[in-house]
């Protein structure tokens, strides 16, 4: 095993980003997958239906970064898709995340667009909250006010957390942004899209190099006294390398129900969000990611649970303690020059797939 100098454990973004760029530094390495498959959590695939699947829920791809754009383009071609959700409450479809339609459609007005941000402001003077903000309830309170808040956040965060939200870090309320205007994406970044033939597709173009080898169902903890590498890149659960002893980290996971159905068209948009009512958060319909067309459709019911395949860190104080002290651990090693410790499960933050592909870029960077 000492043909290889560098050794990735975890075929995923992570994994697959990392293995790439030490391949291009002429660096022979093995990538080694617990999974039958590559791509890990963004795993796609084509349904009987002709419609393309993401395995583990839907992934969009949105990024301001320049680079990592740049760098996704050389393994894929992209649909230029621009994410649009809607969300189910009062028995009505709303635009999401929150922007001057939805607000004239919640309150039953027709403020124009130029009052909407003193209208929010009102809203918000009126809920009084302690500034700065220091958990996710007080910072959605301190943008919108009660009113929407208990419309669209409390109850699908309780669902999608199993907590109350102001037990959560007042960073996650920046993942979804508040519009004083009338853009309805889901995300305002410059870059966005789907990769035509599917995430995939595009993890196996980056795995094809002739300097990397990749070993399928093959766990990296039964192999790791086997392996002398240089260098090992570690994509895998955090508190696991360091054999839990500071105590597990949590993980929120999802049952994820899949129904292909005999209807051209299921719902308005590709994903409607279920903040009150129902025991699922959100459903995807997955041919408007790529516009397939079939006269059948496949949807994805998401139902959060607390055990089961690790799809989220749970961003409370209890699980940001407890990574500080296996992130010290990780910094140890990394400053070996032997290890590195990167994306969602290694890092335990709750990147995006952008986010993962550009702190696979620094580590790399800074390490070869
Ligand atoms: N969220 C919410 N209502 C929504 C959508 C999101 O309260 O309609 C909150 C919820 O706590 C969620 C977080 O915002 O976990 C992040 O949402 P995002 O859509 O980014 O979640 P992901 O796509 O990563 O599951």
């Amino acid at each position: 095993m000492r043909a290889f100098k560098a050794v990735v454990a975890g075929a995923g973004l992570a994994g697959a980003t990392a293995a790439r760029l030490l391949a291009e530094k002429g660096i022979r390495t093995l990538v080694v997958e617990k999974l039958r498959h590559v791509a890990g959590h963004c795993h796609d695939y084509r349904n009987e239906a002709g419609i393309t699947i993401h395995t583990y829920g839907p992934h969009i791809f949105h990024t301001t970064d320049k680079a990592v754009w740049e760098f996704v383009q050389r393994f894929s071609s992209f649909r230029n898709y621009q994410h649009r959700v809607l969300s189910y409450a009062e028995g009505q479809f709303f635009t999401f995340p929150i922007n001057a339609d939805t607000i004239n459609q919640a309150f039953g007005l027709t403020l124009p667009v130029q009052e909407t941000a003193a209208f929010l402001a009102e809203q918000a003077a009126k809920a009084s909250v302690p500034q700065p903000p220091r958990n996710f309830r007080d910072a959605i309170v301190a943008q919108v006010g009660e009113r929407l808040y208990s419309l669209f956040f409390e109850h699908y965060t309780r669902k999608q957390w199993g907590r109350d939200p102001s037990l959560l870090s007042d960073e996650l309320a920046s993942r979804i942004p508040v519009r004083a205007n009338r853009d309805d994406r889901y995300f305002a970044d410059p870059y966005q899209g789907i990769p035509e033939h599917g995430y995939t597709a595009m993890v196996e173009a980056m795995l094809d190099h002739p300097l990397i080898s990749v070993m399928l169902g093959a766990d990296w903890f039964e192999l790791k006294e086997d392996l002398d590498p240089d260098l090992t890149v570690y994509t895998g659960l955090l508190d696991r390398m360091f054999d839990f002893r500071h105590g597990r980290l949590e993980y929120r996971s999802l049952d994820l129900v899949f129904r292909t159905l005999d209807m051209e068209r299921y719902q308005p948009a590709a994903v409607v969000n279920y903040p009150n009512d129902y025991d699922w958060t959100r459903i995807t319909e997955f041919k408007y990611f790529l516009d397939e067309k079939s006269p059948r459709t496949t949807i994805c019911i998401e139902y959060p649970k607390p055990e089961g395949e690790p799809f989220y860190i749970v961003p409370d104080q209890n699980n940001t303690e407890r990574r500080a002290r296996y992130m010290e651990e990780a910094a140890r090693l990394e400053a070996t020059g032997r290890w590195l410790f990167i994306g969602r499960l290694a890092e335990y933050r709750y990147y995006n797939m952008d986010q993962v592909i550009s702190a696979a870029m620094k580590k790399l960077a800074a390490r070869c």
